[in-house]
C-alpha cells in the first residue's frame, strides 16, 4: 500500500485534533473525590459570605459615634454591658458609650458599627477606655463582602483545585457535577518489544513508551489501560484494537506508523474505516504521527520512537484528553525564553527537544535535557520542558530568544527566595 502523505504544520494539525473532540458527558462525583476533574456547571454560593456582619477582630463593639473627639489626652470610658463569644448573638440596644466584649467571627449586634481590638483600649473597672475615634465599619466583616447568594463563584469547565473543593464545602455541596474521564487504552506495537521484568535477547528492548504514557496520563490525573501487543501482525493488531475499542474512549498506539515493512498502523486505520486527520506532521522527531477518528473516538498513532512518543502525546493527545474532560484551557502553558545551547543546522521542520526549563538571572532559561535523539529515553527523564526551534532556512545559537512548552509544572527550586 503506497500512503500518500503531506505534512501539515504543528499547529494545523493540533487545530485539527481539538476540533474534532467532543467533551464526554457529565456525571455526580462526592466533593471529596472532585480534586482534579472539571466542573460541568457554574457553583453558584448558597449564601452570603460573610453569612452575617461579624467581628473581624476580639475586642469591644461600639457605636462609632461614641468615639468622636477621643484622643491621648482626652480618653473617652465605655462600659461593657454584655460579652458575644463566636456562634452567640445579641439583640441588646447599646446605649450612649456602652459596649459589647466580642470575640472574632461574632455576629456584630445590630446596634453596634465598629471593633475596637483589645490592644487599642486600657482596662477599667465597668470596662475600656480608648483613646482614638473610630469610623463605622471598622474590624468589622460585614455581611456578603466576600460574596452575595446565587453569585458564580467558579465557572463550568474549570479544574478543580483544593480552593475549588474549600468552596464545595463552603456552600454546602457534598456532590458536584464534572465531566467524565476519559477511558484510554495504550498499545505497545513491535516484536522487538519485552517486558520490563524479562531478561534483554539479541534484537530486543524494554517496553518503555506503554509505561510512559501511563504516567503522562496519571500527571493528567487520568487512568489508563495497558495492552500489549508484542508482534507486528496485521490480523492480530486488527483483533486487538476493535477489543479495546468496545472498553475505551481513546486508543494511543506506539510504534508502527512509519513506512517500514512492518508498520502496519495505516492498513489498520484503514480496515478499520476511521477517518484520518493527519499522517504527517511537520515536526521533528515524530513527523509520522498519525491522528484519525473513528465515530468520537480518537484513534492516537504516536511514534515508537520515546523522544518522538513523548513529545508525539504531550502536544496532541494531552489538549485533546483535556477537551474530553470539559477543561476551558486545554493547552500546556507556553513560556519565553533563552536558549541555553548551539543548533546551528537549519531544519525545515519544526525541532521539539526535551529541556530542563529554569531561570538564570531571573528569566527562563532551557536548555537540552541530554541525549538529543529521537530514540533518547534518559533525557525525557531529565526534563520538564520542551523547547520549540520553528523550522526554517536558519540555525540557533545560545542566547537566542526561544519558545519553551511546559511539560511539568510541579518542577521544585533548589532555593527559597520570596
Ligand atoms: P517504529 O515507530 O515502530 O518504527 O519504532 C521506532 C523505534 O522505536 C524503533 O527503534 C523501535 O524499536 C522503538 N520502539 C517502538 N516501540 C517502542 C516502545 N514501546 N518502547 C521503546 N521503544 C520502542
Ligand atoms: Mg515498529
Amino acid at each position: 500500500m503506497t500512503i500518500n502523505r503531506t505534512p501539515i504544520s504543528v499547529q494545523e494539525a493540533v487545530g485539527r485534533v481539538t476540533t474534532n473532540i467532543e467533551t464526554l458527558p457529565e456525571e455526580t462525583v462526592l466533593y471529596t473525590e472532585s480534586y482534579g476533574r472539571i466542573l460541568s456547571e457554574d457553583l453558584r454560593a448558597t449564601n452570603d459570605v460573610p453569612l452575617f456582619t461579624k467581628s473581624a477582630m476580639d475586642g469591644f463593639a461600639i457605636r462609632a459615634s461614641d468615639s468622636t473627639g477621643a484622643s491621648g489626652e482626652n480618653r473617652i470610658a465605655f462600659k461593657v454591658t454584655e460579652e458575644v463569644p463566636a456562634g452567640s448573638t445579641s439583640d441588646y440596644e447599646l446605649k450612649e458609650n456602652e459596649a459589647f466584649r466580642i470575640m472574632t467571627g461574632a455576629e456584630v449586634p445590630k446596634s453596634a458599627d465598629a471593633v475596637v481590638m483589645f490592644e487599642q483600649t486600657k482596662e477599667t473597672e465597668a470596662g475600656f477606655t480608648l483613646r482614638k475615634a473610630f469610623k463605622p465599619g471598622e474590624n468589622i466583616a460585614m455581611q456578603g463582602e466576600e460574596c452575595k447568594t446565587d453569585e458564580v463563584i467558579v465557572q463550568k469547565g474549570t479544574f478543580i483545585n483544593p480552593g475549588t473543593v474549600a468552596t464545595l464545602a463552603t456552600f454546602g455541596y457534598s456532590h458536584v457535577k464534572v465531566y467524565r474521564q476519559p477511558v484510554v487504552g495504550i498499545m505497545s506495537t513491535g516484536s522487538e518489544l519485552l517486558d520490563v521484568d524479562e531478561s534483554l535477547e539479541r534484537g530486543k528492548i524494554r517496553n518503555s513508551n506503554g509505561p510512559m504514557i501511563l504516567s503522562q496520563l496519571k500527571r493528567m490525573n487520568i487512568d489508563g489501560r495497558l495492552y500489549k501487543l508484542e508482534t507486528d501482525d496485521l490480523d492480530t493488531l486488527l483483533l486487538r484494537v476493535k477489543e479495546m475499542l468496545e472498553e475505551v474512549d481513546v486508543i494511543i498506539t506506539t510504534g508502527g506508523v512509519s513506512v517500514g515493512d512492518y508498520d502496519h498502523l495505516p492498513k489498520l486505520y484503514e480496515a478499520l474505516g476511521a477517518k484520518e486527520l493527519f499522517n504527517k506532521v511537520g515536526m521533528r522527531p515524530g513527523s509520522v504521527t498519525t491522528v484519525s477518528f473513528l465515530g468520537s473516538k480518537p484513534l492516537f498513532g504516536l511514534s515508537g520512537n520515546p523522544s518522538a512518543c513523548y513529545s508525539g502525546f504531550e502536544l496532541f493527545a494531552r489538549p485533546a484528553l483535556l477537551k474530553m474532560m470539559g477543561h476551558d484551557k486545554i493547552y500546556a502553558p507556553v513560556l519565553e525564553g533563552t536558549l541555553g545551547e548551539d543548533f546551528k543546522k537549519a531544519n525545515p521542520f519544526t525541532r521539539f527537544i526535551r529541556a530542563e526549563v529554569g531561570y538564570v538571572d531571573g528569566k527562563v532559561h532551557a536548555r537540552p535535557s541530554g541525549f538529543n535523539k529521537s530514540n533518547a529515553v534518559t533525557s525525557i527523564a531529565k526534563s520538564n520542558g520542551v523547547i520549540v526551534l520553528p523550522g526554517g532556512t536558519r540555525g540557533y545559537e545560545k542566547g537566542d530568544g526561544i519558545k519553551v512548552m511546559m511539560t511539568d509544572m510541579t518542577t521544585g527550586s533548589d532555593r527559597f527566595d520570596i
